[in-house]
């Protein structure tokens, strides 16, 4: 068993740490945001912060679930063909008719699917039953009592936990929400994340390059990763390699942000990691190998006075992406308290070989087919065009340094 060191026990001359431990010290850091009453409208993408219950019965009533004619089932009980049963049509009830009805015996009333049943009518004649007659009706099959009866609490009973504590407000639960009658619920907001990217050699898409520059995508990516895992994210400008000006460039983000992320700067390299040069000197963020590929170089920690968590992720794109997958996205559900931290995982056979360094954990790029997965070619971690054909990374264990076509292997499933 490796021993689980706390947030920041480490440094990177270390050893390094594994994924588990890595991931363990961040959630251990973080605080989930306080909870707000928010308006269904906005509560989308939050996270509950508390149940909801069913105040009353869902459905409230007794309804039909079908467009035809409530009956006393006894009445059509003999009703076939060729011998239809043949009753008065007493009315008429839509939904949304809130009248006091109720059906005599030996007669029907029209009904539409979720109108109120009438008092004793204790079942429904679909209409393609009948000959849909409007003064008398011709009933051509026998129903069982309950026929097309939708029953009070059917759906739910009063009293029911409708949505847990910790459920993601997707559209589902917003339904379910409003079927509660819920105008607003109580919920931990979308993280609001600042990401910031550094480096002299980037320039803003749109604009031409010259040789020795490329063009910055990770703060469009990261920011990207960001809203799709649950947040509100802000791109900042690039800040380039001047330790001078990282420092002040986060501070001033700390107002508007419950997260940061930056990408770049944090390899071994010594005077050009501006980031890790300007965050080493405040001693609350930590930075450390662990042990993957991509994704070696990790810092991670708190800043300002409201110790906002910061991420410091490597500075090629693949491995900033499977950083933020890995470790940032967990830490943007813990933010909202939410029970989804991971991406969902399965098991597929690989159609190719793969290979991967003795102790790393690595993350294919790999396309992802049903029971089988390919992984792609172009594994470094700069080539971002196999990114954009990849829908799920290949995991191979520390202990494996290569797998052959056929064998089964753990594949996360990417948004
Ligand atoms: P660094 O971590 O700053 O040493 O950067 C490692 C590699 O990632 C270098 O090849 C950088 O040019 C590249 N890189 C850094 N930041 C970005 C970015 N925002 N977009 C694309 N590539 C980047
Ligand atoms: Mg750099």
């Amino acid at each position: 068993m490796t021993q689980r060191p706390a947030a920041g026990a480490a440094e990177d001359g270390d050893s390094p740490s594994t994924v588990e431990a890595y991931q363990s010290a961040i959630l251990s850091a973080i605080t989930p945001l306080a909870p707000a009453r928010l308006e269904l409208a906005a509560a989308e993408g939050c996270v509950l912060a508390e149940d909801v219950t069913a105040t009353v019965a869902l459905p409230s009533f007794d309804n039909s679930s079908m467009d035809g004619y409530a009956v006393h089932a006894s009445d059509v009980a003999r009703a076939v063909q060729q011998a239809p049963a043949m009753l008065p049509v007493a009315g008429e009830i839509a939904a949304g008719d809130v009248g006091a009805y109720r059906l005599a015996p030996g007669t029907a009333i029209k009904i539409m699917t979720g109108a109120r049943l009438p008092a004793e009518a204790d079942a429904v004649v679909p209409v393609e039953w009948t000959d849909g007659g409007t003064g008398q009706v011709a009933v051509y099959r026998a129903a069982e009592p309950g026929n097309a009866v939708r029953y009070a609490g059917g759906d739910a009973a009063e009293g029911e936990t409708l949505l847990s504590a910790g459920a993601r407000m997707r559209p589902m639960q917003i339904a379910v929400a409003a079927s509660a009658g819920r105008k607003a619920v109580m919920v931990r907001p979308r993280p609001r994340v600042v990401v910031l990217s550094t480096g002299d050699e980037l320039t803003e898409p749109g604009t031409p390059l010259v040789p020795g520059r490329i063009w910055d995508s990770n703060s469009y990516m990261i920011a990207a990763c960001a809203r799709e895992a649950g947040a509100v994210a802000f791109r900042h400008s690039v800040v380039p390699d001047d330790p001078a000006g990282v420092l002040p460039a986060l501070e001033e983000q700390l107002s508007r942000a419950d997260l940061l992320i930056t990408t770049g700067g944090v390899s071994m390299g010594g005077e050009h990691d501006v980031v890790k040069a300007a965050l080493r000197e405040l001693g609350t963020v930590t930075f450390r190998k662990v042990a993957m590929q991509p994704g070696m170089p990790q810092g991670f920690g708190v800043i300002g006075p409201d110790k906002t968590p910061i991420f410091t992720l490597p500075g090629n794109p693949v491995s900033a992406y499977v950083s933020f997958q890995v470790f940032v996205r967990p830490a943007i559900a813990a933010l909202q308290g939410a029970d989804d931290l991971s991406l969902p995982a399965v098991q597929a056979t690989l159609t190719g070989p793969v290979r991967s360094p003795a102790g790393r954990r690595s993350f294919l790029r790999g396309v992802l087919d049903g029971s089988e997965v390919t992984p792609l070619s172009g594994q470094q971690s700069h080539q971002v065009a196999s990114l954009g054909r990849a829908n799920a990374l290949i995991v191979v264990p520390e202990r494996e340094t290569q797998l052959p076509a056929g064998h089964p292997a753990d594949v996360l499933v990417l948004p």
